[in-house]
């Protein structure tokens, strides 16, 4: 099994994935402390907590064998339905709902939605049931934004799980390639490092190149 919270870095940065969870790097930035303290609110109970129709279960542990993933949700929400699963301790049937919490503001990538869709694979495996959407609740905005399940995002889930289990059996960490991205990352500093060798490297080779074709 891999952490099944590595797709979010997975899906942002090979390198920074494969670094933090290959190589067990991790540096902590503001963005990464804010983030732990929301998580763990978010699972601070483990408990379940019922109101009128919605039971929500904080914490609880998911995992997948077809994705070999596994890890926690930081919100499972059970509304009462009656297309739904039956639940130990609960009478009548429940429609498992997952809401993962994030620090900051809704992302342009698919990295937050791609976490949330491998949670709701994982709770789908486990209870025999389909889930079609969960939320993503953001700290920055205090909004959810809904999430729907399409057979386009669990593809991507089921190929990016692949890829992580091939890189994982590799050992491969990819080497580093600047983008956007490298500014907010927590391993910059760790990872930079390799790019300035790579860059002067380069700079050496344009310049070498450039003194033979010079006239
Ligand atoms: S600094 Fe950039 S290339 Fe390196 S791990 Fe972070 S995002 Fe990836």
């Amino acid at each position: 099994m891999l952490p099944l919270s590595g797709i979010q870095h997975f899906s942002f940065c090979r390198r920074q994935w494969a670094l933090i969870h290959l190589e067990d790097q991790w540096a902590e930035n503001l963005r990464t402390v804010e983030g732990r303290l929301l998580h763990s609110r978010a699972h601070e109970d483990g408990l379940r907590e019922r109101r009128g129709d919605v039971l929500t279960i904080r914490g609880l542990t998911v995992y997948s064998q077809r994705l070999g993933l596994s890890g926690k949700c930081d919100v499972v929400e059970f509304h009462a339905d009656a297309a739904g699963v039956p639940l130990r301790g609960e009478d009548g049937r429940w429609q498992p709902f997952p809401v993962e919490y994030k620090r900051g503001e809704p992302k342009s990538g698919d990295e937050d939605r791609l976490q949330l869709c491998a949670q709701g694979m994982c709770l789908e495996e486990m209870l025999c049931c389909r889930i079609p959407e969960g939320a993503l609740y953001y700290g920055e905005t205090r909004r959810r934004e809904q999430v729907v399940f399409t057979p386009e995002l669990r593809a991507q889930v089921e190929a990016m799980a692949g890829e992580m289990h091939d890189y994982a059996r590799r050992g491969y960490t990819p080497r580093p390639k600047p983008r956007k991205g490298c500014a907010a990352c927590s391993l910059r500093e760790l990872c930079l490092p390799a790019m300035r060798r790579i860059s002067s490297a380069s700079a050496y080779l344009s310049a070498h190149i450039g003194e033979k074709e010079g006239p």
